[in-house]
């Protein structure tokens, strides 16, 4: 086995996962070379990761950013290559000398690198769930074309990856059903009621897990719960009915593997996305995360729930989306980002955000064929979009 250091790039690295992954990677001088990173918007950010890390390259989105970090590299001294665009962050994502490929990105803008890195056969650490839900088929067929290596980062994902044999072959074998783990978010026990007065702030102040906005409004609409169960339909091949939903608060257990037989595998720890990172970053190896230990005996009772459909409605709209048309689960992503975006710059209630995406889920056909490619996936992501801000329109 070699022992040059794992060559990696992340997109997204300024986010929540892509910071929590530079930290694991610091941790293990040597043992990863840091290739590439991305950055939207937080260029300061960026600019104290280059400095710390010197990748190769960086990507941001408008060249006016790319000029401002250009300038700042050169003074700094820095080699670090400064690039613009969607297309670069794709040639990074496929760049012959990177192993290995974290797509942290948030919402569908992540999946044209995601799908380079899986057609250029990377080890593809996906915590960008949006990217699957749109690309569905189409994402796994480039995985398994590409040969690229899959591995879950969504903590309930990278449970049930661990709670699986290694040989892919005999999961569905193996597998009766799988129990996705969900905190029910900052509203669980809230009078459903009362709902619509919720404030962003109240929405992405998650009780258990520090996470950027979207996947926290997501969270507490419980959207984030309907994102997984279409995200594990097609990670781990499962029909719907084989995808269960546990409120369970503590968010101690992860997810859980119920087998043929009968017994039930649960992955635990606390809830840290440093745990998954770490296993995505060293699989099949493990490797020091710095996530603080489950202590089993100051542990508080671990306690389940079904989720109250009058409070958490999207959570159907994964099942019907799955059993609908080729593309639902892509207007449906769509949907529920542009009706999240309008929530947090307060254009839009809280509970708005459900109607939106049932009703654009409902009214806009996804007219989508069997051997659509990924401009036919961006064109349908497109008009959803427009969809859902015509709806918000009649809404206001
Ligand atoms: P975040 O908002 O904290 O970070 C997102 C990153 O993507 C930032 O670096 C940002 O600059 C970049 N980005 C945003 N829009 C972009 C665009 N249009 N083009 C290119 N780059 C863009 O988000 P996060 O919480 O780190 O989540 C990232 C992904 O991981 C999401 O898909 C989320 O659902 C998933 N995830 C996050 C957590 C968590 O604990 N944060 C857990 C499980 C899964
Ligand atoms: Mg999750």
């Amino acid at each position: 086995m070699s022992t040059r250091p794992q060559r990696l790039v992340i997109l997204g690295s300024t986010g929540s996962v892509g910071t929590s992954t530079l930290d694991v990677v610091a941790r293990h001088p040597g043992r990863f070379e840091v290739a590439g990173l991305s950055s939207n918007q937080r260029v300061d950010l960026l600019l104290e990761q280059c400095r710390r890390f010197q990748p190769r390259v960086v990507v941001l989105p408008t060249e006016e950013r790319a000029a401002a970090v250009r300038a700042a590299v050169a003074e700094l001294g820095l080699a670090t290559e400064v690039r613009v665009g969607a297309q670069a962050l794709c040639e990074m994502a496929a760049a012959e000398d990177v192993d290995s490929v974290m797509a942290a990105i948030v919402g569908a803008a992540g999946l044209p690198p995601c799908l380079a890195a899986a057609r250029a056969g990377k080890r593809l650490l996906l915590a960008n769930k949006e990217a699957l839900v749109v690309g569905g088929a189409l994402f796994m067929r480039a995985v398994a074309e590409g040969g690229a290596t899959l591995l879950p980062i969504d903590s309930e994902h990278s449970a049930i990856f661990q709670c699986l044999p290694e040989d892919r072959s005999a999961w569905a074998r193996r597998i009766d059903h799988i129990v996705l783990t969900a905190s029910g978010g900052p509203f669980r026990t809230r009078d459903p009621e009362t709902l619509h007065t919720v404030t962003p702030a109240q929405a992405v102040a998650h009780p258990n897990w520090v996470m950027g906005q979207k996947i926290s409004v997501d969270s507490a609409t419980m959207m984030n719960k309907a994102l997984e169960v279409i995200e594990a339909r097609w990670l781990f091949d499962l029909a719907p009915e084989q995808i269960k939903v546990v409120i369970h608060p503590q968010s101690i257990i992860h997810s859980m593997v119920v087998c043929r037989d009968g017994s039930v595998l649960a992955q635990l720890g606390t809830p840290d996305m440093k745990v998954p990172i770490a296993y995505g970053l060293s699989f099949p190896e493990r490797i020091e995360s710095g996530a603080p230990r489950l202590d089993f005996m100051s542990m508080r009772e671990l306690s389940f729930e079904p989720p109250d459909a009058r409070r958490f409605p999207g959570l159907q709209l994964a099942t019907a989306a799955l059993r609908g048309p080729l593309g639902s689960t892509a207007v449906l992503n769509a949907a529920n980002e542009v009706a999240v975006a309008a929530f947090l710059a307060g254009t839009i209630g809280f509970t708005a955000i459900h109607s939106v995406n049932a009703n654009t889920l409902e009214g806009l056909e996804p007219r989508l064929g069997a051997d659509h490619r990924l401009d036919d996936l961006l064109e349908l992501d497109r008009r959803a979009r427009a969809f859902a801000q015509q709806l918000m329109k009649e809404l206001r």
